[in-house]
């Protein structure tokens, strides 16, 4: 048997790694040392991309079906009317041209722009290269490199190599960082405009933090670049710049008040994002996705994985990057649906004029407006005092994805006070639920405990909870 080998890129994150699919017989990762962003390295996700593409079924109401069959049935449910469109932007520019089109009024792309000065969309959607950070002087970061975005650990250690000085404001020290500042104490941070500011812009990112970090690098004359945790986020975002949005926090309001009854979902698992109870209050939950998804629909559009789709991806600098392969069931799917057929040389157009390319080429970033932006009034929360679960949502998290990591961390007094034992667990409650989980000491700040994995207590990025032995 012949392998198939596809160059394509992890769509773990919006770092954008390039990287090798083999098919033979099962899935094979292999380096791709040519790729701009990573060299050829990658990080466990990306190594775990095997798990993350088990094939997906078409069917209608528990009904295996043909694509072109779920596709029809989807157009028909869709016509009636009450109808949202969702894509977290992990598919490529040209789907998401024809999705935009599909979606009329009701696009959601898990941002909440609204809630931002417009005169920061450019800054939130396209971030500056990594050899800018790699000649930084003064890094910031308001991420965890090590969990959410770990290739750019690569960047920085360069930096950190030429001289840079890097400075954590987070809750718990990483060896990465020669000073770490509390959340809590981000008045003590000292900004000039020799500082570069990374941070990260996702679908469950508080608008006032948002808006607060911007302000810290604004009122400094700072760089600020944001991170994002899907492969095409940026291109979901600047190929929707002008299209009115809306929120994932309006469109859950608007299932929970019935006026949304049926939730397309292109390549975006909802149940990662979405409640379950809010989820089931939906009349028709169709997903047309590549790869199988946790969230039970009633329809499944289910086509060729990312890495067998023909199209382009846009990484974090801005970078259109092409995947290698030849597959438009996804496309076709969404022309039965618009009732007619998207033409992808035409799409792929649209984008390279949208970003003011002729050709798409790895090697050269086009060049972007990076306009300044206004003053900005924040009004952050200041973190809980009482202990919080803070989630740090890493590419596991965001695709639903088991991660070996079931565990929380805590600082050594906090063990130490509960009489916590080696190798025990600890009970942690919220919300009226209550887990047990297995701990590890690290060098996290006092009240906090630390998670990479989704336990079902959460109310968003830092939740209050109490903890026992
Ligand atoms: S850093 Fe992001 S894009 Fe790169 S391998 Fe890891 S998850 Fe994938």
């Amino acid at each position: 048997m012949t392998d198939n080998v596809y160059s394509t890129i992890c769509p773990g994150c919006n770092f954008g790694c390039g990287l090798y699919i083999r098919e033979n017989g099962t899935l094979e990762v292999d380096f791709r040392k040519s790729s701009p962003a990573n060299a050829g390295k990658l990080c466990r996700f990306g190594m775990s991309l095997p798990k993350l593409y088990a094939p997906a079924k078409s069917v209608i109401d528990g009904k295996e079906v043909t694509l072109e069959d779920a596709a029809k049935e989807a157009a028909k449910r869709i016509s009636a009317g009450s109808a949202a469109f969702l894509s977290f932007g992990n598919t490529t520019c040209e789907e998401l041209v024809a999705f935009q089109k599909v979606a009329g009024s009701y696009l959601c792309t898990g941002a909440n722009f609204e809630a931002l000065p417009k005169d920061t969309y450019q800054t939130l959607s396209v971030g500056i290269p990594y050899s800018e950070i790699e000649a930084a002087k003064h890094i910031v970061l308001f991420i965890d490199p090590y969990e959410q975005y770990p290739l750019i650990l690569r960047r920085l250690l360069s930096a950190k190599k030429k001289g840079a000085k890097i400075t954590a404001v987070w809750w718990k020290s990483m060896p990465v960082a020669s000073e770490t500042i509390k959340p809590s104490d981000v008045s003590k941070l000292a900004l000039t405009k020799d500082s570069l500011v990374i941070a990260d812009f996702h679908p469950l990112s508080d608008s006032e933090q948002v808006k607060s970090v911007l302000a810290l690098a604004k009122n400094a004359g700072a760089r600020i670049t944001f991170l994002k945790p899907f492969a095409n986020s940026t291109g979901a975002y600047l190929l929707s710049k002008d299209a009115k949005q809306k929120s994932l926090a309006q469109l859950i309001d608007d299932i929970n008040k019935g006026t949304i009854k049926t939730l397309f979902c292109l390549e975006s698992d909802p149940s990662a994002l979405i409640p379950s109870e809010t989820l089931s209050k939906l009349t028709n939950l169709i997903i047309q996705t590549g790869q199988s998804s946790s969230a039970k629909a009633n329809i499944v559009i289910a086509h060729e994985p990312l890495y067998k789709k023909k199209g382009t991806l846009i990484n974090n600098e801005g970078r259109a990057q092409a995947l290698g392969g030849a597959g438009t069931n996804g496309l076709d799917a969404l022309g039965i649906i618009a009732g007619s057929k998207f033409e992808f040389n035409a799409l792929h157009d649209s984008l390279k004029k949208a970003i003011g390319i002729s050709a798409v080429d790895e090697f050269t970033i086009p060049k972007y407006d990076r306009p300044a932006y206004g003053a900005i009034q924040a009004a952050a929360k200041p973190p809980e005092t009482k202990t919080a679960l803070l989630s740090v949502y890493n590419p596991f998290m965001w695709f639903n994805l088991a991660d070996d990591n079931d565990f929380v961390e805590l600082n050594l007094n906090t063990a130490k006070a509960l009489k916590l034992l080696k190798g025990g667990t600890l009970k942690i409650k919220s919300n009226g639920a209550s887990i047990e989980k297995k701990f590890k000491v690290a060098p996290v700040q006092e009240n906090v405990l630390i998670t990479t994995r989704k336990f079902g207590i959460e109310k968003g990025m830092l939740t209050s909870v109490e903890i026992s032995r």
